[in-house]
């Protein structure tokens, strides 16, 4: 556990407003990753006149499980609750599972806890980043996934049934989490053509050919669409998005769609951008947000400093952003938009960047690198 208060306190009385972050560290790259994010925030929060940080470490996941049998202990829970915000960096661990062979995930169990139904994943390809895409010249790649992230496939998770014969898990859709999902995609969509970042256009993806629950989910985006006329809303079915992300991913705005869906499309967004390290991730809802890499824990490079932090850093400014607007703070979200785009600027340059982005720089040179952009 660490407390870091970003002013200090021999200063006197600090007349800006402070934010208490909840940091999880996580497992695997978790911690290594989290560091020079957390380095950085501090820093920004040093130099600001408007805002304070007090970023608070709390135990939870795999590692954490192994040792105790508690994968999210109840203070850790409490203690997102009362934060401004969470920041975490990648949990769960192959190995450590539960008795009835699925993992530990907390990370899943927070998005339940505060409702947070709107998974934010930016699909944003800048100068530096390694799309296997040729993107035509005047396109540029630059949208949103909203995933659904309390229920859909999701909804039964550890309550399937399993017998020698069958198995079962359940897929609920509800029409009070899809009309907030939807009015916050219509919001987000209006907030990027306002910002000039796309034509305000929304598409709702689904299965709705098939299944009765997504002509549900259909019909419920379509009453919504009705209160934002000055927005173009379409659909499209998620096999042919899978494909059209692949051949003119530069056409999209904000997609919206299911948890299960979200989850597999968000990583091919990943992959558009040039792989898990550069993609960032919010979960939102009503009064509490998530914000952590869209990447999990990664093992495989773990304690050996090769993990790219830029996913974390990115979260971190979407972190910042998220707070400054809630919060009517101009300055943190020009921190946030500051902090991506000395992340954008070290990635463009290239000289100080991980091994998944062509480089030979280690975790803590490549947050040193963006720290010195700032
Ligand atoms: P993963 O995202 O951890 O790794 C997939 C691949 O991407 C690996 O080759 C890894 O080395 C690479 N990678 C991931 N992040 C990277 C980074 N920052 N820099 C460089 N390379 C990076 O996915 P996985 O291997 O399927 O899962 C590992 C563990 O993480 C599992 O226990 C899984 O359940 C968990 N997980 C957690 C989350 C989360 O916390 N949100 C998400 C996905 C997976």
């Amino acid at each position: 556990m660490y407390t870091l208060s970003t002013k200090d306190e021999k200063l006197g009385p600090i007349m800006s407003r402070n934010f208490d972050i909840a940091v999880f560290e996580g497992d695997g790259i978790g911690p290594e990753i989290t560091q020079p994010a957390v380095a950085i925030l501090q820093k920004l929060a040093d130099s600001a006149a408007g805002y304070d940080l007090t970023l608070t470490a709390h135990p939870a996941g795999a590692a954490h499980y192994a040792k105790t049998g508690e994968s999210l202990p109840q203070a850790s829970l409490d203690a997102a609750g009362q934060a401004d915000a969470i920041l975490l960096s990648a949990m769960g661990l192959p190995d450590v599972r539960y008795d009835d062979g699925t993992e530990i995930s907390p990370q899943i169990d927070l998005r339940k806890a505060f409702n947070l139904f709107a998974g934010v994943r930016p699909v944003r390809v800048a100068a530096g980043q390694r799309t296997p895409l040729k993107i035509p010249d005047g396109r540029e790649i630059d949208f949103v996934l909203i995933r659904e992230s309390t229920e859909g496939l999701f909804y039964s998770q550890g309550t399937g049934t399993v017998t020698q014969d069958d198995a079962r898990e359940t897929l609920r859709i509800t029409r009070d989490v899809s009309e907030k999902l939807f009015r916050f995609a219509f919001q987000l969509a209006t907030d990027r053509k306002a910002r000039g970042l796309g034509p305000g256009r929304v598409t709702c993806v689904d299965k709705a050919n098939v299944f009765r629950a997504f002509a549900f989910f259909r019909s419920i985006f379509d009453a919504e669409a009705k209160a934002y006329p000055d927005l173009i809303a379409d659909h499209a079915y998620v096999d042919a998005t899978a494909l059209w992300m692949v051949q003119k991913p530069w056409d999209f705005d904000v997609l919206v769609t299911e948890n299960m869906f979200g989850d597999i499309l968000s990583d091919l967004g990943a992959g558009l951008m040039g792989g898990l390290g550069v993609a960032p991730s919010a979960d939102i809802g009503l009064e509490q947000a998530v914000f952590q890499p869209c990447h999990g824990s990664a093992p495989d490079i773990a304690g050996q400093g090769k993990a790219n932090p830029m996913a974390m850093i990115l979260s971190a400014a979407m972190m910042l952003e998220w707070l400054g607007l809630k919060h009517e703070v101009p300055e943190m979200c020009g921190d946030g938009a500051r902090l991506r785009a000395a992340v954008e600027g070290v990635m463009a340059e290239g000289k100080t960047v991980t091994a998944d982005l062509g480089g030979q720089a280690s975790t803590a040179e490549t947050g040193a690198a963006v720290m010195a952009a700032l």
